[in-house]
């Protein structure tokens, strides 16, 4: 029985064990060869065959998209079904493979090249846009031709363990939890979407493992250990007990700290630290609440829209004023929209750029999309009459933007007031801090914004220079850099200054041992996943304010990366030897 074990990187902690399923996705090898004259007609019902087949593909994914009330998403596959029946494409396939006497994948995949390049001519963005459909159609059609055991990840409905090379945030929004009982990618990093999605999902995760779905087959039984970053290709039964056993120890701590939700977030010299819970899918409202968070601290919308067309005000309002009222009194600070980086609207109009993350991405895609980000702004602001709303503008990087953000805000303020729709005026406006130049310029800033929340996942990448989801460079994105620390610093100093209130928001203010530190440098308004708020509140619970501010002015004394390393090892782990705390 052969085992391997690889080292990953942990997006969302947790032990599984079962059935492996491996998701190719674009990996199509495209074979050429000759067709014999007297083959030729058996290879045209080849084509018809996979013709057929892939409608009959999408057709049931339509249905079940549909069924899952995604009818945006389900339009989509409409148009892909039209191209399918075009009599055009067809006819010239089946020529081609008569005239050329080549295999039919060679023919389609020809066809569609063609189609690429001469789409990618015309100046017309819609038309440009279609090049998805036709290298999605190509995909399916060829890999129905070679009949390859495909994996449709909505689909899967036996529980399982998930392979993939890679998988955006939207494949991972769409993955059925039921069954899904974890999942392992070659690619990406721990505060890439996809990850985010998972921790939010309650899915345990290991990314950028490397070359793993090459190792890996269909029907392998394997453990995914996510507490170490390891996984275990068909284990021996003795490992099988050991994991299980492992598996109960860990409920038992989970069971304890659950003891924590309802006692109060002090530290031990009695300084308040406010938790609130970072949502992305309404489902998560519960676990937020139960696990004792006041509020939510991050409402991640463009998670509702991933995949689909933006719905209309209407259902965006019916949305945000379920959370709100379900949190009630407690505050829900929704940020608009955050498209592009890793996160691409399904079939919205996006266009293709060469440094997504350095593009027209977040704010910048609202200011250029005044209609989107009015309707999610009225929205917004029709849910504050229901409850306490903060609206919150990411990735602002100058003034100019956030007086634009807030005069379009102030407009939709006035249009709701000529109709008579209630909202609340003092609505509090506030920004992310995830751009270096916005924490240079904070003192700037606070003149316009009534909070600040630092997305720390953004800003150690713009710090840096480090891309969030490349695994390749996972090694360099150090949260602990001295020039973050500096950074950081830098932000809580001012905010205190100009007497704004301050949170972080990022994936650094989930991580127990980055509490101390936190705290120490004067942050005392916490946002993260549900799964993190019993670590957090037990270190919390367990410090004097003193102690984390003495440990964060050593830290800050010091210059090298090891000497940093080492004192988190002499304090934070030692003090809290837990390893998930790790
Ligand atoms: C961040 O950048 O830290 C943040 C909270 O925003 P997101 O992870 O959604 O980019
Ligand atoms: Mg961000």
């Amino acid at each position: 029985m052969s085992k391997r074990i690889k080292k990953g990187i942990i997006a969302s902690p947790g032990i599984r064990m079962g059935k492996a399923i491996v998701f190719r996705g674009d990996e199509i090898k495209i074979p050429k060869y000759h067709i014999n004259e007297a083959n030729l007609e058996k290879e045209i019902e080849r084509f018809n065959d996979a013709l057929n087949k892939t409608k009959q593909e999408i057709i049931e994914i339509q249905n079940k998209i549909a069924e899952e009330k995604f009818n945006d998403l389900a339009d989509i596959f409409s148009t892909h079904i039209m191209a399918l029946e075009d009599p055009h494409f067809i006819e010239r396939a089946r020529r081609k493979i008569r005239q050329e006497q080549r295999n039919a994948e060679w023919v389609i995949n020809d066809i569609s090249i063609e189609l690429i390049n001469s789409l990618s001519q015309i100046d017309d963005e819609y038309l440009r846009e279609r090049i998805v459909d036709v290298s999605d159609i190509n995909k399916r059609l060829i890999s129905n031709l070679q009949q390859k055991n495909k994996v449709n990840l909505s689909d899967i409905n036996e529980y399982s363990i998930l392979f993939a090379s890679d998988l955006t945030p939207s494949e991972t929004a769409l993955l059925n939890r039921q069954y899904i009982l974890a999942f392992v990618t070659d690619h990406g990093g721990k505060t890439s979407h996809t990850a985010i999605m998972a921790r939010s999902m309650d899915i345990p995760a290991i990314v950028g493992m490397d070359d793993i779905t090459s190792y890996v087959k269909n029907d392998d039984y394997v453990i995914v250990d996510a507490i170490h970053g390891e996984i275990i290709i068909n284990p021996s039964q003795e490992e099988i007990g050991e994991y299980k056993k492992y598996q109960l120890e860990l409920e038992k701590i989970e069971e304890e700290l659950s003891k924590l939700t309802t006692l109060p977030s002090v530290t031990t010299d009695s300084i308040e630290v406010f938790l609130y819970g970072n949502l992305e899918i309404p489902d998560e409202m519960e676990n937020i609440k139960n696990h004792g968070a006041h509020g939510v601290g991050l409402f991640r919308t463009e998670f509702l829209f991933l995949g689909k067309n933006l719905p209309d005000e209407e259902s965006q309002f019916q949305e945000y004023k379920k959370v709100v009222e379900f949190f009630n009194p407690y505050p829900v600070t929704i940020r608009t929209l955050d498209f592009g980086g890793d996160k691409i609207p399904g079939s919205m109009k996006f266009q293709r750029e060469m440094n997504p993350f350095l593009g027209c991405r977040s704010i910048r895609f609202s200011l250029r999309n005044i209609e989107i980000f009015k309707t999610q702004l009225r929205a917004i602001l029709r849910a504050s009459a229901f409850g306490k709303i903060k609206i919150m503008f990411p990735m602002i990087s100058n003034l100019s933007e956030l007086i634009e953000a807030k005069k379009i805000t102030h407009d939709v303020m006035d249009e709701l007031r000529i109709s008579g729709i209630p909202f609340d005026p003092d609505v509090k406006l506030g920004i992310m801090i995830e751009v270096p130049s916005a924490v240079i310029a904070a003192d700037i800033l606070a003149e316009e914004a009534d909070f600040f929340s630092v997305g720390t996942n953004d800003l150690v990448q713009y710090i840096l220079a480090v891309d969030r989801s490349n695994e390749k460079i996972a090694d360099i994105y150090n949260p602990l850099d001295i020039s973050v620390l500096r950074f950081l610093k830098m932000m809580a100093d001012t905010s205190h200054k100009y007497s704004i209130p301050i949170s972080i928001c990022g994936e650094m203010a989930g991580e127990a041992k980055y509490t101390m530190l936190l705290l120490g440098l004067g942050f005392l308004e916490l946002s993260m996943s549900s799964k993190n708020l019993y670590l957090v509140k037990n270190v919390i619970r367990s410090v004097s304010m003193e102690e984390c501010q003495n440990f964060t002015h050593h830290v800050l004394s010091l210059k090298k990366q090891e000497e940093i390393e080492q004192i988190f090892n002499d304090v934070v782990f030692k003090k809290f030897p837990d390893l998930i705390l790790k």
